[in-house]
């Protein structure tokens, strides 16, 4: 199957999706968006009150500061794929709960799998730690790291940034400096064939994870 027709399958579960009992209460699953054929796939937390109204990640003022994070680097969102670790918004956009994460896990995966992107930015806690399960976000913020076979850059999330001054400046910088720059080296890589190796399963050791700048 072609990855756009096991993307809108994902897409038609997470709509109806009753696997935890997030789906209550909200108006709409937010499966995420973007080409199939992204190069780069950003992950955020879970969709928030303009996310659950639309069914679609990132279009609230996170995602208006997304867009421009994009813009300064050339991109746009429809180069790009968007989604989210939890795919429906949580009661006042509390944190999402480990039983949720895990519950949701499955379409992240099937989405990373069936795009197969160069790079992966995830934006926020909860999307370094299924890269990075014991990394700190100050500690690795802006950093593309090889892992699983892909370049992954952890950076913080847009609507933290929103609201601190140093933390937007350092997200802006960050973007610009990291993601053209791994962009650019997965290419490589990909061209080397030293990137986009399957992605690990349970019972193998945890990928090599090696800093590129
Ligand atoms: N914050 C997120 O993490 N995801 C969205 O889709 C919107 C805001």
């Amino acid at each position: 199957m072609a990855a756009a027709e096991i993307l809108e399958a994902i897409a038609a579960q997470v709509r109806v999706c009753t696997k935890c009992p997030l789906y209550l209460g909200t108006k709409n699953g937010v499966p995420g968006e973007g080409s199939p054929e992204a190069e780069v796939m950003f992950i955020g937390e879970g969709p928030g009150y303009h996310e659950d109204r639309q069914g679609r990640p990132f279009v609230g003022p996170a995602g208006a500061f997304l867009n421009e994070l994009l813009a300064s680097i050339g991109l746009d969102r429809s180069s790009v794929f968007i989604t989210n670790v939890v795919k429906h918004r949580t009661p006042e956009n509390r944190d999402p709960l480990p039983e949720e994460i895990d519950a949701c896990a499955d379409y992240l995966q099937r989405q990373i799998e069936a795009i197969n992107p160069k790079v992966i930015v995830t934006l926020g806690r909860y999307s370094m730690a299924i890269f990075f399960p014991t990394a700190k976000i100050s500690q690795i913020h802006g950093q593309a790291k090889v892992v699983g076979g892909r370049i992954v850059v952890a950076m913080y999330h847009p609507a933290a940034a929103l609201h601190q001054q140093t933390l937007r400046q350092t997200v802006v910088e960050d973007f610009k400096r990291a993601i053209p720059a791994a962009l650019s080296e997965a290419r490589r890589l990909a061209a080397e064939g030293k990137l986009g190796q399957p992605e690990k399963k349970d019972d193998e050791p945890p990928p090599q994870q090696l800093t590129l700048f």
